[in-house]
């Protein structure tokens, strides 16, 4: 089977199949080897790794993924491509093709099965319309898993990549940076794609800390003044988190945490950094 990252090989696979891409699948097969290069050189795959793939499409990614590493598990929502991935990984022997939704997949017995628990690298060139829901899956779940490295709209990847004081930073660089330290490894324009996005893509790397940078007594709580604070970005945090019904957290016990830390009264959520939303919470949960 030749290489598909090509525009003419993949075209010829789409009408050979006569297979029509289907927008709300997110799908934008990607025909620039140049970048397949980068995404496995960016996620060290080697012989002793199980990859699991996310969406691999017509299996151009898959490929790359195969001949890299000990094995492939490719995870695809769409049945139409089902027997294109069984034509086009044929000379592969080490890839289970499973035809489900990532989002109801139990990972972790995916990974239990296949990789006898070891950590697995999750390689993806993701559907972007459920970008966050699955970078989130893949750490709440608490698979054995050693990284992430994804195609993503270049905005999510800012966005997950920055720090206190910007205007992209929120919840999801938070949630991310609790469990990850992330990187831009490269800029990816749409002609690297068929059908191209409409948006620029960037791919990230997202290496699982060993240990957590931060502890907190109750994680759920942590996140759940994340999200309050972000919810209202415009107010401050006192008032942002006294407005969240869920937190019950009187104004007093917010603004008596703040000074106990030696932060203003009238700061807002995105000039505190994780460690600081850390020790908040801690504060606010025991009080
Ligand atoms: N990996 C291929 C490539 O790089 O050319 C295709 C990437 S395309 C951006 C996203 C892929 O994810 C599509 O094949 C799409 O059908 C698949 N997909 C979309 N939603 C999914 C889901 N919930 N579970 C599994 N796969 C999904």
């Amino acid at each position: 089977m030749p290489d598909l990252a090509t525009p003419s090989n993949t075209i010829k696979i789409l009408n050979k199949h006569n297979f029509s891409v289907q927008k709300k699948f997110g799908q934008n097969f990607l025909i620039d080897r140049h970048i397949l290069e980068k995404i496995v050189k960016a996620a060290k795959i080697n012989k002793a790794d199980c990859v699991l793939e996310i969406g691999p499409g017509i299996g151009t990614m898959t490929q790359y993924l195969a001949h890299h590493s000990g094995k492939v598990i490719a995870v695809e929502i769409d049945k139409k491509l089902i027997p294109i991935l069984h034509e086009t990984l044929a000379d592969y022997d080490n890839v289970i093709i499973k035809n489900q939704d990532i989002l109801k997949t139990d990972l972790l017995s995916l990974v239990n099965e296949n990789n006898d628990g070891k950590p697995i690298k999750v390689v993806a060139n993701l559907p972007y319309y459920i970008t966050t829901p699955i970078i989130m899956l893949l750490f709440e779940q608490h698979i054995p898993l050693e990284s992430i490295t994804v195609m993503v709209q270049k905005e999510v990847a800012e966005r997950i990549k920055t720090g206190p004081g910007s205007k992209e930073y929120g919840a999801l660089s938070l949630a991310v940076q609790y469990y990850a330290r992330p990187e831009i490894i490269a800029s990816v324009p749409p002609a690297c794609f068929i059908p191209r996005p409409a948006v620029s893509s960037a791919i990230l790397h997202l290496k699982k800390h060993k240990e957590p940078t931060v502890t907190v007594n109750d994680e759920g709580f942590l996140f759940g003044i994340i999200r309050a604070a972000f919810n209202q970005r415009r107010k401050t945090l006192a008032n942002a988190l006294t407005n969240a019904s869920d937190l019950s957290l009187a104004r007093s016990q917010v603004t008596n945490a703040l000074k106990e830390m030696g932060l203003i009264e009238s700061i807002r959520g995105e000039a505190l950094s994780l460690i600081e939303f850390a020790l908040l919470a801690d504060k606010l949960g025991c009080t």
